[in-house]
């Protein structure tokens, strides 16, 4: 019965999502990410927010595992892609010597359809934005499936201008090999190292290692899911770049 119920949930979900966009229930939330050095805003992720006028809101830990199984995410994801390069624009134009960089999560779906590179580079012809200041976030699932082809599409990305992330990094496959292989500008530190900062010490030196390693091959690293001054203060001193978390801000409304 549970299982049956359970089921449902999920077919009940999936046909939901189907009509969210077209029913303008989606929607962008930014967070802000600090530089360390001058406390100073430089870049925004784009975090997808569903509102369903039945569910409530539903996260995107809960959807975007969904819509990437259905193939719904290469809609979201296109969706995400130009409305937060869209906002981006309308923000440097507001705001003049704004410094801003745009972050948005690629999900492996979408990494690994055809058209990802001509989607990114029409999305970056039709908002004018410096395709500098867009960064897209991948996984480290992305980075197992090593092979040439799928090198390819990074190197590909990459020469369009923009720069490339490495999301949750540590959380996953460790294989250090792809870092020197790929044109990756930046890791951000999966958030459960820095959870336990202030008090772990194998956590300090997991967090110190990979912003000393990340640093000795020109890399920068952001720190995620900082939420206390105690965590801030450890990442400044540890010598990561960049940090992000519910102590800066949390994700909020782009309107
Ligand atoms: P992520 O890309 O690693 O995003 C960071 C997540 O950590 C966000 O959760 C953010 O709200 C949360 N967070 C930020 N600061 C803190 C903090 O100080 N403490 C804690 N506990 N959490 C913090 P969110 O928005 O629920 O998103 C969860 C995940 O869903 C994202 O993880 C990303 O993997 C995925 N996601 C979100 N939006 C998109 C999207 O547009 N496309 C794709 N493919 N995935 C997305
Ligand atoms: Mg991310
Ligand atoms: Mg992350």
């Amino acid at each position: 019965e549970k299982m049956g119920s359970s089921l449902l949930k999920r077919l009940e979900l999936e046909t939901e999502l189907r009509h969210a966009i077209e029913r303008g229930q989606l929607e962008l939330h930014f967070q802000p990410e600090i530089d360390l050095a001058t406390n100073r805003i430089v870049a925004a992720e784009a975090l997808v927010r569903w509102n369903h006028p039945e569910f409530g809101a539903v996260s995107p830990n809960t959807f975007i595992p969904l819509a990437e199984e259905t193939g719904l995410i290469l809609e979201i994801g296109l969706w995400v892609l130009r409305e937060a390069v869209r906002s981006t624009v309308r923000w440097l134009e507001e705001m003049p010597g704004l410094d801003l960089t745009v972050s948005v999560n690629l999900s492996v779906r979408q990494y690994l359809h055809p058209g990802i590179v001509d989607d990114v580079a029409s999305v970056l012809r039709e908002t004018g934005i410096d395709a500098h200041r867009l960064r897209l976030e991948i996984t480290e699932t992305i980075l197992m499936d090593d092979k040439a082809s799928s090198r390819a599409v990074l190197q590909q990305l990459n020469s369009l201008g923009i720069q490339l992330a490495i999301d949750d990094f540590g959380s996953g496959y460790s294989n250090l090999g792809y870092l020197k292989r790929l044109p990756v500008q930046t890791l951000k530190i999966d958030q459960i190292f820095i959870k336990g900062l202030a008090h772990d010490r194998h956590d300090s030196a997991i967090v110190a290692a990979i912003t000393n390693l990340a640093h000795q091959i020109g890399l920068r690293v952001t720190a995620e899911g900082v939420e206390s001054i105690e965590q801030m203060e450890k990442v400044r001193a540890i010598g990561c770049d960049f940090a992000q978390g519910y102590f800066f801000a949390r994700p909020m409304s782009g309107s």
